[in-house]
């Protein structure tokens, strides 16, 4: 199926230093044959393997000098015979690269397909590539981490452990079925109970970490919400360390929501401004003022801000209405000036926006409240599909334990062979084509 040879620019479009062209399969090296003339006296056919050549590149009606580097099968990135070209780093040269490899032979390659046969060709299970997705999308340092944790095979350890429990359980299970004449149990329920007990343990362990899992992915997403003049802007601001939003002393002049993002501990935290809830004839306010009760709705922390200078009004205690549900810190701004005094919402932490005063513990407040437990080195969730398989792995287990003794023990192993399905969702073993296109379709050409 994969016997074609494709061909792609591995490095982003534009101008820079290098760029990289990637030819793989079987007919790598032919085609590598027709498009490089080597400097030195080593013909292509000849390449030793990982070793960078300096040469001619043809480009169709005009030539680069680069550098031609083969990988032999199976020890590239595919598993097939790989050759890259490094050309100088210009959209015009490299497209000539890549049609005269087209010319030579090769066909364009597809979004993710190096990876997809990567993955085909048992170089790396399904949640490797994921991590590899989330490694290269990812932005913050908490996200580059979580996707290398997956692309080292971390999670798929994990699963394959557990497949292993389970397999020499079912061969116990299997011989007790097969062979219930002879007189021997291989079975013993109370340690099979006892295993699985564990197993059920773990998955909860691992299910536990998604919700702190997927704010890595995803971000932690704060609203700063207050009444018009608090200083909303002003704190996002200095929580962003750059001027961003437009601060100004008229009252509701941020209309639309501001986004900035900031990373906290490595973990990025997404800044909404709002408009201030109020009731408001004005059309302009008013979408921003929709919009400000959705983005509350949704996000994982408020930050209320009160003016700490002016008394607690009226307009400050409707908005208050509207995010005391929420997880919430409420921020007493302008420490700077007179103190008017605590109202009947009591501070939770009092700070200066226009000084700085205090607003690296405003951070380490919102990161101790929002990452609870998170651990940057320990295994965690951070894809929804990875937490779907387990919780279903989970589920069957947990049939399981309550079964145990209950029932013949063909029907514990249907539980237990659901389990290891589930957990072969993870390495790929188990999955279907269509969830395997979509993962692959997340990467960009060339990758
Ligand atoms: P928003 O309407 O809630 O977004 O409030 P802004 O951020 O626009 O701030 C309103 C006014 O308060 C501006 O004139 C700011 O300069 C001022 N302000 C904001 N934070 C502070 C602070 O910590 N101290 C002082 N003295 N003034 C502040």
């Amino acid at each position: 199926m994969f016997g074609d040879t494709i061909a792609a620019i591995s490095t982003p479009p534009g101008r820079g230093g290098v760029a990289i062209i990637r030819l793989s399969g079987e007919g790598a090296l032919a085609a590598a044959q027709k498009m490089f003339a080597p400097a030195g006296k080593t013909p292509v056919a000849k390449f030793s393997p990982y070793r960078m050549y300096p040469g001619e590149i043809d480009c169709g009606t005009f030539k680069d000098f680069g550098l031609c580097v083969y990988f032999r099968a199976p020890h590239s990135f595919t598993g097939e015979d790989v050759v890259e070209f490094h050309c100088h780093g210009g959209t015009g040269i490299a497209r000539g690269v890549l049609q005269s490899a087209v010319r030579a032979g090769c066909r364009l390659a597809e979004r993710g397909e190096y990876t997809k046969r990567a993955f085909l060709n048992g170089k790396l299970s399904l949640s490797s590539a994921e991590g590899l997705v989330d490694m290269i999308n990812g932005e913050s340092e908490a996200e580059v981490r979580a996707g290398y944790m997956l692309y080292a095979e971390r999670l798929s350890g994990e699963a394959v452990r557990l497949q292993d429990q389970l397999t020499e359980i079912l061969a116990g299970i299997d011989a007790d079925i097969d062979f219930p004449e002879e007189d021997i149990e291989h079975t013993d329920l109370a340690n099979v109970r006892g295993d699985l007990q564990a197993m059920a343990e773990r998955l909860d362990a691992l299910l536990s970490t998604y919700r702190t899992g997927k704010k890595v992915k995803e971000g932690v997403s704060v609203v700063l919400a207050g009444r018009p003049n608090t200083g909303k802007s002003s704190v996002l601001n200095a929580l962003l360390g750059a001027d961003k939003a437009i601060v100004s002393s008229a009252p509701g002049t941020t209309r639309d929501v501001v986004e900035g993002s900031v990373e906290i501990n490595g973990v990025r935290f997404d800044l909404y401004d709002t408009a201030g809830i109020r009731e408001s004839e004005e059309e302009a306010e008013s979408i921003g003022i929709g919009r400000a009760k959705q983005l509350i709705e949704g996000a994982d922390l408020v930050l209320f801000i009160l003016d700490a200078s002016a008394k607690m009004s009226e307009e400050d205690r409707a908005v208050y209405d509207a995010v005391r549900e929420k997880q919430k810190i409420v921020v007493y701004n302008k420490t700077d000036l007179a103190n008017a005094g605590e109202s009947e919402v009591p501070a939770d932490i009092r700070i200066s926006a226009k000084t700085g005063e205090n607003v690296p513990d405003l951070k380490r407040r919102m990161f101790e409240m929002c990452m609870q437990g998170y651990n940057a080195d320990a295994q965690f969730l951070i894809e929804e599909r990875h937490f779907a398989a387990l919780s279903r792995a989970r589920g069957e287990i947990g049939e399981a334990v309550s079964l145990c003794g209950n029932v013949p023990l063909d029907l514990l192993g249907v539980h237990l062979r659901a389990a290891w399905e589930a957990l072969g969702e993870i390495s790929g073993e188990t999955e279907s084509e269509r969830v395997i296109d979509e993962i692959f379709a997340k990467f960009c050409v060339g990758k």
